[in-house]
């Protein structure tokens, strides 16, 4: 299952359009504009529309809970693990209403940040986490769309860098809510190199995957995000580059962005290891490279496709 973030502009169903004509079969989206507090209640009209195109599409269903493998971002301002109290509770508010959003049109996954505890330690933003939580799940009891914890490059204080971190930040929320269905993980293969698992190689991406697999459970991993890495293992650099052009599938720098790429380097990259694995067969997996054309003139979302699609049969 493959998916792009795809703009919103005009209607939140230009993305589902947008999405089945670059050949994906799910997609990623913000359900309101990511940098503001406030939003509008969505429109009525637009969620019959959204709801009967998904229905059309097929894309309410497969993917690793039947349900298809549509994906909503939340907003990067939501800070759940903030000491603030007043950015936290703001944070809270936007979180219900990006869950309420989700429920609303039928997506079933979440994507977010875990949070940042500047000004304070781990241990006490990852309880700030928990509580949000605690008042999240109160406040949408019995709504289904899964909330997923997505894996940083760890810069600075924000949480996610490490697998210990999150395994705890989902069994600490699965206990105190008891609502493990959820709770669950998105990882970013950019984010994952530039944190320290490098991926560079085959057999070190399948290690990152048994390792996670062991710590957090590859069950609860929902969405993956595909994205090379514009900065090298373990730079803490959260910068998306193109398939094959970056430092998990291509190392040489000279390919940023020119649309050359070995598909010989590629194939022995991380990226082989994650497109081959039967156990993320069904998982969503969402391109978050930059929205501009190739040096051909074609929409890049089409060239990274293909390059992933090459990789998708198991290996040797
Ligand atoms: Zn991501
Ligand atoms: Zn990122």
């Amino acid at each position: 299952m493959f998916g792009s973030h795809l703009s919103i502009a005009g209607s939140m169903v230009n993305a589902l359009n947008e999405g089945e004509k670059l050949g994906f079969d799910c997609v990623q989206v913000f359900t309101k504009n990511q940098q503001q507090w406030k939003a509008k209640p969505l429109d009525e009209g637009m969620v019959r529309e959204w709801l009967a195109r998904t229905r059309e599409l097929a894309w309410d269903s497969g993917g690793p809970d039947g349900r298809g493998g549509i994906v909503s971002h939340a907003s990067y301002l939501i800070n759940l693990a903030s000491i603030n109290d007043d950015l936290w509770r703001k944070s809270v508010d936007l979180m219900t209403d990006e869950i309420h959003r989700c429920e609303t049109l039928a997506i079933p996954y979440l994507v977010h940040h875990p949070g940042s505890f500047v000004g304070s330690d781990l241990p006490t933003g990852l309880q700030r986490i928990e509580d949000a939580y605690a008042e999240l799940f109160r406040r949408t009891k019995g709504f289904r769309t899964v909330s997923c914890l997505e894996g940083t490059v760890g810069a600075g204080s924000t949480i996610g860098g490490r697998f210990e971190h999150l395994a705890e930040m989902r069994e600490r929320i699965a206990a105190r809510t008891a609502s493990p269905d959820r709770i669950a993980f998105c990882l970013d293969t950019c984010h994952l190199h530039a944190a320290g698992y490098d991926l560079s190689t085959r057999d070190q991406g399948r290690a990152v995957l048994a390792e996670f697999d062991q710590r957090c459970g590859l069950k609860n991993l929902k969405v993956l995000h595909v994205n090379d890495s514009k900065g090298k293992a373990a730079s803490k650099l959260d910068r998306h580059e193109h398939i094959g052009e970056g430092w998990i599938g291509g190392a040489v720098k000279a390919h940023a962005g020119t649309g050359t790429y070995s598909l010989a380097r590629l194939k022995k990259s991380g990226f082989a290891a994650f497109m081959a694995h039967p156990g993320l067969a069904r998982i969503p997996k969402i391109l978050e490279t930059p929205k501009v054309n190739d040096p051909k003139g074609k929409p890049y979302d089409l060239t990274n496709l293909r390059r992933l699609k090459l990789l998708s049969t198991p290996n040797p």
